[in-house]
């Protein structure tokens, strides 16, 4: 079967032929490939084809793809069983993990996706605070919940509806969104409502409208906004922690919020997400406390396993420095193949992560990003797939590198990179 058949059968069986939006290249055009395989550096398609993978499953394979140590911790998990519904010690171990290495976790609660992580977290602070409304920023994205999909980033953003229909504006309307990056929009709202907002939720590195780091000194502005107007401070560093830095970028950046969302790295691969935070707060969980949040498959032996041996990976001495060299490698070689090509281009690379925008930069809002130019994206995507290297589908989405990807990895990518600025720039 090849891609393009069972792209084929899956249209019929599946909305727009997939499990989850971006991946069905619709904003790049085009069909998606089936990936057969994944190992290290590469994904393998249904007709053989390799792929140096720049998605790396959306975040999760930092060590890259298949890495032997997590497969023989899932193997060993498997051979006990594949879930109990009762406590498991994986568990116990996972969060003294996260607890030890997140700066502002005391407790934590697993759950499986990030999406669920987020609707708890705010579940909590307007139960912790007696408040109804939220604060998110234009551009982020913090999963699919009703409260979340406005303004949203990621295939939201791509796909031309961040804010969805079947959001009930009684929901809606308890969300109030800000410009990423601008203090002063962030002090004027809060003088205006400070005192019915639960938390403000922000990705501290956004990674769903491309990537872009928080300017100096943002991040520290809003923990005192937050601290001075009783609203809760919340990080969601689904895609930053364990990303950008050891402990995320709460760590990287110096600043605790009072409440952290991960997923993705934290899951080695395997479905799972966490909140937690500051140890008053979280014992307001049931059954410590009133506010209700469970999961059938929460915490799963299976899922712990993995996500325990991708965290021991991520500790070994220099993996992050490494990991941002690579990165950095990466991004300033392209910029210079932009540059050389008369192609408008910048970048932004924080840790194992990065952005490719095709606008001068820096960039540093929504704004800016949404102004790229997206043609010219399109373009570039297809010439590097083509020659063998998947970036995300879509304009929107931060890249990312692993460990697994050497040094040759990056060469070859900015090989085909070379010809594809200059196929992009013709058009
Ligand atoms: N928050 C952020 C910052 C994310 O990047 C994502 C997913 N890309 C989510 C939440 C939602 O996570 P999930 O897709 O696991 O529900």
């Amino acid at each position: 079967m090849n891609n393009h058949e069972l792209f084929q059968r899956a249209l019929r069986l599946m909305p727009g032929g997939v499990n989850s939006p971006v991946r069905a290249f619709k904003s790049v055009g085009g069909e998606p490939f089936f990936t057969a395989r994944a190992e290290g550096a590469y994904l393998w398609d249904v007709e053989g084809r390799r792929y140096i993978d720049y998605v790396g499953s959306w975040g999760p394979m930092i060590a890259g793809h298949n890495h032997p140590h997590v497969r023989a911790a899932v193997e060993r998990a498997v051979r006990d069983g594949l879930s109990f519904g009762t406590p498991c010690p994986a568990e116990v171990r996972m969060a003294e993990t996260l607890v030890r290495l997140v700066p502002s976790i005391d407790m934590v609660r697993m759950v499986n996706s990030g999406t669920e992580a987020t609707m708890a977290a705010i579940r909590l602070a307007r139960g912790a605070t007696g408040r109804a409304k939220i604060v998110k920023f234009e551009g982020c994205y913090h999963g699919h919940g009703d409260s979340f999909l406005v303004k949203a980033g990621s295939g939201a953003l791509t796909f031309g509806v961040p804010t969805s229909p079947g959001v009930p504006s009684a929901a809606a309307d308890l969300t109030l969104t800000l410009p990423y990056n601008d203090l002063e929009a962030a002090r004027a709202l809060f003088a205006e409502q400070g005192k019915e907002i639960a938390a403000l939720i922000i990705e501290p590195v956004a990674g769903n409208m491309n990537c872009i780091p928080p300017v100096e000194g943002y991040l520290q502005g809003l923990r005192e906004l937050c601290t001075q107007h009783g609203a809760l401070l919340i990080f969601d560093e689904v895609m930053t922690g364990f990303r950008v830095a050891l402990g995320g970028a709460q760590a990287l950046y110096g600043v605790q919020p009072d409440l952290t969302t991960l997923g993705k790295v934290i899951g080695g691969g395997m479905p799972v997400g966490a909140y937690g935070g500051r140890r008053e707060l979280m014992e307001q969980i049931a059954p410590a406390g009133p506010i209700y949040q469970a999961g059938t498959l929460s915490g799963n032996p299976v899922a712990m396993a993995a996500g325990l041996a991708m965290l021991e990976l991520v500790q070994e001495p220099g993996f992050f420095d490494a990991l941002a060299a690579r990165t950095r490698r990466l991004c300033e070689g392209l910029q210079r193949l932009a540059d050389a090509a008369g192609v408008p281009f910048s970048t932004h690379a924080v840790g194992g992560m990065f952005g490719l925008f095709f606008a001068r930069g820096p960039v540093r809002s929504y704004a800016q990003a949404t102004a790229a130019d997206i043609v010219l994206f399109n373009r570039f995507f297809h010439g590097m797939l083509k020659r063998g290297v998947f970036l995300a589908p879509s304009a929107f989405e931060a890249g990312f590198l692993s460990s697994a990807h050497s040094d040759q990895d990056v060469d070859d990518t900015l090989q085909a990179a070379r010809e594809a600025f200059e196929e992009a720039r013709a058009g």
